[in-house]
Order: C-alpha cells, then structure tokens, then sequence
C-alpha cells in the first residue's frame, strides 16, 4: 500500500491502463449495476463507459475484470480520525489527551484503514485538540490518494455536550464572531444538542445554540466559504440548524417527519450515523442501555426509510472513532444499515459516494462518468457480494493507477506484463 504521507514515493506503475472490462460497474448515482462494461482511461480520467459490450469487445480488454463488480471510490462524511473504534477505556482516554506526535501515527494508520476499504476521501467532525486538522495541513501530501476535510475543533456550549471534539466560543464573542477570528478548519462543525439517551427512549435536549445565533454563524460561515456541519437530534435542534441554514444534519435522530420534508425540500443532506448507535447494542449487551441502543437503531432506520420516500438527500457517514466503529470497516456496516432500512445496494452506494461527494464539492469524484477522475474500486464478485467485498477490495484505483491490489488479482498480472 502507498503511503499517506507527504513523498510517498510514487503511486505506482504511472503506465495508463487503457481498458478494464468490468463484469459489473455500479456509477454511484443510483443506477441499477451494468453488466459487461469497458471503462477506458487515460491520464487519470476516465474517457468513456461502454455498456453492453459483446464477448469479443470484452476479450479485447486490457484488464480482465469479469468476475468483479467496479463502482466509485468511497467517501465516509463523518469520521473522527484521531480517535479509533477501541472499546478500551484507556486506550480512548490515552487518545483524547495525546500529544500531535502521537495522535499523528493513528491518524495515518487509521487513513491506511480507509483506503484499505476503498475510501479515498473523509470528512472529520472535529477533535479536542484539533489534531486531524494539524494533520491535514502539516503531514498529508497533495498526492494523499486519501482527501481529508477536517473541522478542526467543534464548537459546543459551556457545561454542553462536546467538549471531548471540541471548544466554546468565547463569551464576549459569541459564536458568529469566534468563528470568524478562531475558525481555522476545512469547515464549520457546531454541536447543537446532546448525545442520544441510553436510558430514556426518545428523551430530546434542548438546542445548544439559539436560533439568531446559528443564523449568524452561518452567514458568517458562508462568507468565509466553508460549510456548516450541525450535530443535531430530537425535533428543536434539528429544526433550528435548518432554520438557520446549515449545510448538513448529522446524526438526526428523533428530527421527526417534518424537519426530513424540510431537509428533502431545501436538499440538505443528512448524515444518519446509524452503525454508531448499533454497535452501542454490543457493547452494551446485557444491559439495560443495550435495549433504548436497539430501539434507537429501529427508530432511525424507520426515519430513513421516510426519508428515503420523500427525497432527502441521505449521505453516508459512520462516525468513526466512536465505540465500536473502526475506521474504513464501519462503512461496510452503514451500507448494510441503510440497506435494512428498505434502500437497494445502489441506492446506499450512492449515499457512500456522490452523495458526500457532493457534500464535499468534489463533483468530479463519486460517480464513474466520462470526464471524472477514474477513482474506483475493483470488488471480487457480482453486486451480490456487497457491501461486504469491501472487506478485500481486487484494487482501489486512485486517477488511474492502482494505489492497493491484490498480488493474486488481474490488476498485477497486467502490470507485470
Ligand atoms: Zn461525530
């Protein structure tokens, strides 16, 4: 595997491989999945999809890829790369407090684990001291096959949920002019309500921030150019952050209908974070938290399914770090989830790659299109063996060359020939 940092030494063989003839090819835009594709590329881009292509045109093909099934490279739009997925107590404790030094070596490694399942990009919601962003602007190159978006830290109220990501505005400030005199990050992250409860169904807090607060945070966000990412549940929270005009709603759970017809009318992307919760389930098992964990998974899979049918724009993120999710896996479990909540495979492959594409103004990645940058994954086997082939992609291709593939593929035959 390449290395995710700055010199990596190369990507690979640069020779453009001109022609892959995929047995199946899923263009992240919620198409059913083509049978017998050629993709052509050149210079990094793909040149043209061919469909339906006859024996003889497949033969004729660089690569054989026949027995795998190409879609777009992975975007996860809500991970914590400084923290791991460990439910160790204090190895979570010895990662909230370590130094850049350290955190720096689990940021990479946990950048590793994402490209390993095929995600070449992440947005980071924020960590106490701001490491993934340090990270970000010291240590990644600008040929990192990985992009990271980091929020830097999050905002939160004084005595609120959130200072284990991030920090308060202060108080002569208020929030509007912290962020426009401390925000230093990719985008804006503000934490506008509490965690969900384990101990009482559906128990909702109030919002963090008032509404003429958050209205002005976001006018101010976006005449710095960056985007609003509200951590929200419960009906009030949510209801505010879209009021006051956020760019996304993160986690959202018990939002309720109207807020996701809101969302679906104003086309603000919503990201369910649903694994988190149903990994909750496990850890917890046997206690009585355990059982509000499986309600709460049921009851936000219900919101998808709604949300779903009146066309919100749902993006994939898993929240990676927090107990029980490891990075680059947790996707594969968030696709399963969005999957049990009534979405076909495509349909949740789109959630994981245009869709947060789209939420992270990377409109030339995400889809497989003629003209877009040819960032893919070759998975062994039909469509069937989704979402779980990702466990072990063939190859993920980063602008035409195989940034990680497997000895034992078509893509190292073809290299060494
Ligand atoms: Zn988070």
């Amino acid at each position: 595997m390449s290395s995710i940092l700055k010199d990596p030494g190369g990507k690979g063989d640069k020779k453009p491989i001109r022609t892959l003839a995929a047995g199946w090819l899923i263009d992240g835009k919620g198409s059913p999945a083509l049978r017998n594709s050629i993709m052509e590329i050149a210079g990094g881009d793909i040149l043209a999809i061919h469909r339906d292509c006859g024996p003889a045109e497949l033969a004729r093909a660089d690569v054989d890829l026949s027995s795998c099934t190409l879609l777009p490279g992975l975007c996860d739009g809500h991970v914590h790369l400084s923290l791991s997925g460990t439910e160790d107590g204090g190895s979570r404790k010895r990662q909230l407090s370590a130094t850049f030094q350290e955190a720096r070596e689990t940021i990479e490694n946990h950048l590793k684990d994402h490209l390993a399942h095929g995600i070449v990009a992440v947005r980071d919601g924020g960590d106490r001291e701001g490491h993934a962003l340090q990270f970000k602007r010291n240590c990644l190159g600008p040929d990192s096959p990985v992009q990271v978006f980091a929020a830097g830290h999050a905002w939160h109220m004084p005595g609120r949920y959130g200072a284990m990501i991030g920090r308060t505005p202060l108080k002569e400030e208020g929030l509007a002019d912290s962020i426009r005199y401390n925000e230093r990050g990719d985008l804006i992250k503000v934490i506008n309500s509490g965690p969900n409860s384990l101990s009482e169904f559906g128990k909702e807090t109030p919002p963090q921030f008032n509404l003429e607060d958050l209205r002005k945070a976001a006018v101010c966000g976006h005449s710095m150019g960056l985007k609003l990412m509200v951590h929200a549940n419960g009906r009030l929270p949510v209801k505010w952050a879209l009021e006051a005009g956020c760019d996304s709603i993160e986690h959202g759970y018990f939002m309720g209908k109207e807020n996701l017809e809101r969302m679906a009318e104003k086309r603000i992307p919503w990201v369910p974070t649903v694994f988190a919760m149903n990994s909750l389930c496990t850890v917890l098992r046997g206690a009585p938290e355990a059982e509000t964990a499986a309600r709460n998974v049921e009851h936000q899979l219900e919101q998808i399914r709604f949300a779903a049918q009146c066309g919100v724009v749902v993006a994939l993120g898993t929240d990676s770090g927090s107990v029980g999710v490891h990075h680059g896996k947790g996707v594969i479990e968030e696709l399963k989830l969005l999957m049990a909540a009534g979405m076909r495979l495509e349909e949740a492959v789109q959630c994981a790659t245009s869709r947060v594409a789209g939420l992270l103004g990377l409109g030339n990645l995400g889809s497989l299109d003629a003209g877009n940058r040819a960032v893919f994954i070759v998975a062994q086997g039909d469509p069937g063996q989704l979402p779980g082939s990702l466990n072990s992609p063939q190859a993920v291709f980063v602008d035409g060359v195989p940034v990680i593939y497997h000895r034992t593929s078509n893509i190292s035959k073809s290299r060494a020939q």
